[in-house]
């Protein structure tokens, strides 16, 4: 059985593409050619779960969200 881990979620509707999320976590976050952003659909590690909450709590929309995967 696989354990559950962190994946990035985004809401494209609330998200105003600030790109404070891709500076603050930009292990995992990029920006299209329009500001927004593409988060890495991947189990975040362990070690960069730290820098995934901050960016998450820092954004301005509350669009970035950390949901549970049963991927790893
Ligand atoms: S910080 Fe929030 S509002 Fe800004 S680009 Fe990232 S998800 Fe969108």
């Amino acid at each position: 059985m696989t354990k559950p881990g962190l994946v990035l979620h985004i809401d494209p509707i609330a998200c105003e593409g600030h790109g404070l999320c891709a500076e603050l976590f930009p292990e995992r976050i990029t920006l299209d050619d329009w500001g927004y952003p593409i988060a890495d659909a991947t189990p975040i590690p362990r070690g960069l779960e730290r820098h995934a909450r901050r960016a998450a709590s820092e954004c301005p929309r509350c669009a970035l969200r950390l949901v549970r995967s049963q991927v790893e």
